[in-house]
């Protein structure tokens, strides 16, 4: 019945434990969510204010199918100041949410026969991204002990003349891993011999880095007209409701992106622009406040999740999300003799024997492995890995 277009796609892994966990919570069942996607925080007063303004003084009408000029003028300062990168309006394109971004820019760059690569773990919807076009998503190894950062003879055995894009994703979801400078360098280098090859830079987590600063991908080369940089208001200003998020990059790309836009959603919300302009231009406090509060949990999370025996987790410099190894536990038995098999069987065992609700690696290409948000109160965090220490205890090996 339906189109090869949507028969090639899957649902969003991270939406339906959403949903699933919106279930339990309407059946009055306590609920640990740890598998959100979201700041847990308000928007910001200054930011909630600019929304209202615009409602109650007719910013409510259509904008241009790209996004309005203000937020355009907006978004050239923010990339100057916070990433060192200079772009006119025509290089700037507003879409509804990153998502929104990623997935038109998909749309304009890639089609059948088209290889584009990604690499492991990766967000859930990449692949998607990439498969609905027809093209097809080519995956890459990274090292888990090294921020994840590429496996490049992987990267360099992979990489053919039909590659046409490759997507980063640094800070990451699901891992939290973030590249080093020479990483990246290295990355740039070897593409030098595949000059067809576009390079997306998702950074929706560039203000979540902890212990190492953030660098965007196009400031290595700001020359090389095929870096697209996707950035958001999601994550940086707990704005994920908004639906802001815009890409940087080459003029005709984004012409291209704004000409879909246009004949799809027809533009992005006004009132959310016009708050977007106050959370770029506005007091940035709120950015450092968000960031201070993630560090702490993300350290506090790491030493609970230490006490747990036969997991292993690195130390993520980056996003709201630990990435613990839970492969040990896989072929266990639980009380009821059923057989876990795969880590999807463990997180939904963690969701039924304790309620907390998280989101097995197999949908981020990494079988055996369990994504854990920490965007959420440290009482969750330690009252949620206890739980999991527990009910893992009463597994059979
Ligand atoms: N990229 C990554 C890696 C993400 O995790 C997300 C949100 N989960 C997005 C892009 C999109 O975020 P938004 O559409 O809210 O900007």
């Amino acid at each position: 019945m339906f189109t090869d277009r949507i028969n090639r796609i899957q649902p969003s892994a991270t939406l339906e434990m959403t949903s699933k966990a919106a279930e339990l919570k309407h059946l009055g069942k306590p609920v640990y969510n740890m598998s959100v996607g979201e700041p847990d925080f308000d928007t910001p007063n200054n930011i909630q204010k600019a929304g209202i303004h615009a409602i109650q003084n007719g910013i409510t009408k259509y904008t241009p199918g790209s996004g309005t000029r203000e937020l355009k003028e907006a978004i050239c300062n923010k990339l100057q100041r916070d990433n060192q990168l200079q772009f006119d309006i025509d290089g700037i394109v507003v879409s509804c949410g990153g998502k929104h971004s990623l997935y038109n820019a998909c749309q304009a760059l890639f089609q059948t026969n088209d290889e584009v690569i990604i690499f492991t773990p990766y967000w859930v919807s990449f692949p998607d991204f990439v498969s609905v076009t027809g093209a097809q998503p080519i995956f890459v190894r990274t090292n888990s002990s090294k921020q994840n950062e590429p496996d490049f003879s992987d990267l360099k055995r992979k990489l053919n003349s039909n590659t046409k894009g490759i997507i980063i994703n640094s800070p990451s979801n699901p891992t939290g891993g973030v590249w080093s400078d020479k990483s990246i360098q290295k990355l740039l280098d070897i593409l030098k011999a595949y000059p067809n090859v576009w390079i997306f830079s998702d950074e929706c987590y560039e203000q979540l880095t902890y212990d190492v600063p953030f660098k965007s991908i196009a400031s290595f080369n700001p020359k090389n007209k095929k870096i697209i940089t996707f950035q958001s208001c999601s994550k940086t200003y707990a704005m994920t409701g908004w639906r802001i998020g815009y890409i940087a990059g080459n003029k005709d790309l984004v012409k291209a992106v704004g000409k879909l836009q246009g004949q799809s959603t027809s533009c992005p919300n006004s009132i959310a622009q016009y708050a977007a302009i106050e959370a770029l231009e506005g007091n940035q406090k709120c950015v450092i406040d968000m960031r201070q509060k993630f560090k702490i949990r993300r350290d506090l999370i790491l030493s609970e999740l230490s006490i747990i025996d036969n997991i292993h987790c690195e130390r993520p410099n980056g996003a709201f999300y630990v990435f613990p190894d839970f492969s040990k536990y896989l072929n266990s038995i639980d009380s009821k003799g059923n057989k876990i098999q795969t880590a999807s069987d463990l997180s939904l065992y963690i969701l039924n024997t304790t309620g907390v609700v998280t989101v097995a690696g197999d949908s981020f290409g990494a079988p055996g492995y369990i994504r854990l948000s920490y965007a959420t109160s440290e009482d969750i965090i330690m009252q949620a890995v206890s739980l999991i220490n527990n009910t893992l205890k009463k597994l059979n090996f």
